[in-house]
């Protein structure tokens, strides 16, 4: 009987021991999981451009004895998927600065009306180069404490994707109003609009709604998850909504004060 007892208590401890690891080891497979899924993700979005540009160059030196305008289509071609790759890693630099928590923020006290309209006047002279109106609304004045260059950055990307996502002649629309302590910031556009289902999931990591068309836009599906992290440095929220009678609307609140400890120093919130 003490043998058995023995052996059940030896067999149990085993068990408890087993399962404790599974636990403490969990969180670490399933991050690791995820950086595979990351890694897999990136060289493949790396492979399709290096891809077309190694077919390219290689179409040119079977015919060097062409003039560059009769190859001009296919250096057109290698010349904008070079610029795609350009964008692919200075996201992906983003998103590992994001991971590693070691982004030297510059929180400053800002007028926003002022900061709206520098950041947001060069992109309307491009949507009007596409044949796409860029308004900014009238701006109460307010003052509020931000990251200038990630603020700039997330407009970019919010306004780059409403242009990307919007028929010739639809206007896009950027607004700002003061609520209280918090702030809020809304891109809307007239375009495609999103389904209910995608509205969370396009701030997943290369979430794309429709591959093939953002990818004939340049779209490699990290914007967004970049648009997040901003404004998660900012403790605040972003959201996609439906626009009235189409398109998207993104809503952007954040606090008028994000935090007073959040001065120049290294951000530890991702
Ligand atoms: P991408 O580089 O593909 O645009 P994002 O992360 O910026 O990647 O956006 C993810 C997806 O969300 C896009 O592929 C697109 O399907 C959808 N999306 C983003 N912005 C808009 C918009 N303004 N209108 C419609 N769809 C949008």
């Amino acid at each position: 009987v003490m043998l058995i007892t023995m052996g059940v208590f030896w067999l149990l401890s085993i068990l408890m021991s087993v399962w404790m690891s599974r636990l403490t080891m969990r969180p670490i497979l399933r991050s690791w999981g995820r950086q595979t899924e990351f890694v897999g993700n990136a060289a493949h979005e790396l492979r399709t451009p290096l891809t077309i540009i190694q077919n390219k160059l290689e179409l040119l030196l079977t015919k060097p004895n062409d003039k560059i305008i009769d190859q001009a289509e296919n250096i057109a071609i290698a010349s904008s998927e070079s610029q795609r790759l350009q964008k692919l890693t200075q996201d992906l630099l983003a998103l590992a600065r994001s991971d590693s928590n070691t982004l030297q923020t510059n929180f400053e006290k800002t007028q926003v009306a002022s900061f709206l309209d520098h950041t947001v006047e060069p992109y309307t002279e491009i949507a009007a180069s596409q044949g796409k109106k860029l308004v900014l609304a009238p701006v109460p004045e307010f003052v509020v404490t931000l990251d200038q260059n990630l603020i700039h950055q997330l407009m970019n990307i919010l306004i780059d994707n409403a242009m990307k996502y919007s028929p010739q002649g639809s206007t896009i629309t950027v607004s700002a109003k003061p609520l209280g302590r918090k702030w809020q910031l809304v891109v809307a556009d007239q375009g495609i609009g999103i389904k209910s289902a995608d509205r969370q999931r396009i701030f997943d990591r290369f979430y794309r709604v429709d591959s093939s068309r953002s990818r004939k836009t340049g779209g490699n599906g990290l914007g967004l998850s970049i648009a997040n992290w901003i404004v998660s440095l900012h403790h605040g929220t972003i959201v996609a909504k439906e626009n009235q009678p189409h398109g998207t609307q993104f809503v952007t609140t954040l606090p008028v004060t994000p935090n007073s400890s959040l001065g120049s120093r290294r951000e530890k919130k991702g």
